[in-house]
């Protein structure tokens, strides 16, 4: 565990976020899968971390109903992965005073996490912690996540083309909304489950 990771945790903690650790993704996937009963309905946000865990495939195994967009439900899934039981997601940063940033095109991911479902479950590789602030964090995403996720969805944006944000040649790109969640919300279980191993983008 590193003392980054030490930090991040304990800042969490004090905001009100309920912070388990875990050294391997495999470690983050059973705790997951202890936070969910049978017969739930479980949606979840675009993300890559999600999918490299087999969280979706896992849950359903678990008799659960599962709400997520990148399965054959489609756009269809946004609607009651908003009223879900529990929400799964991962955070695009996790800064070291412990907000969660995240940046958003169709904003249904954000605003699940922020308001709807009845607890909310983030899980963040290494690689999702920033040393800095919100600028560090909003630096992160644009340098790391938004040009392999334009990558991967093949979409012209400039970032995908030449690994730099270049906003003014962008409408409509993945940076529509900026959010920084300081506390939970709803006075809801909010689960941040951090991980010593990298994972997503
Ligand atoms: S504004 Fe556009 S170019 Fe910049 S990071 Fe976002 S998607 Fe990429």
């Amino acid at each position: 565990m590193t003392d980054l990771i030490r930090t991040t945790a304990a800042a969490l903690q004090k905001r009100g976020f309920t912070v388990h650790c875990a050294e391997t993704g495999a470690e983050a996937a059973q705790h997951v899968l202890s936070l969910v009963q049978p017969g739930m309905s479980v949606g979840a946000g675009g993300s890559m971390t999600i999918r490299e865990l087999g969280l979706a495939e896992a849950i359903r195994d678990l008799g659960c109903d599962v709400h997520w967009h990148w399965l054959e439900e489609g756009p269809a899934a946004f609607g009651p992965a908003r009223e879900a039981d529990l929400y799964l997601c991962s955070a695009n940063a996790v800064t070291a005073e412990g907000q969660l940033v995240n940046i958003d095109g169709t904003g249904n991911r954000v605003a699940a996490m922020i308001h709807g479902p009845k607890q909310v479950v983030a899980v963040a590789g290494v690689n999702k912690l920033v040393d800095g602030g919100i600028p560090t964090a909003i630096a992160r995403i644009k340098r790391e996540a938004c040009p392999p996720n334009a990558r991967r969805l093949n979409l012209p944006f400039p970032c995908g083309q030449t690994g730099k944000c270049n906003p003014a040649e962008c409408p409509g790109g993945f940076c529509n909304v900026v959010t920084v969640q300081e506390h939970p919300t709803g006075k809801r279980p909010y689960h941040v489950v951090l991980v010593n191993e990298a994972l997503g983008y």
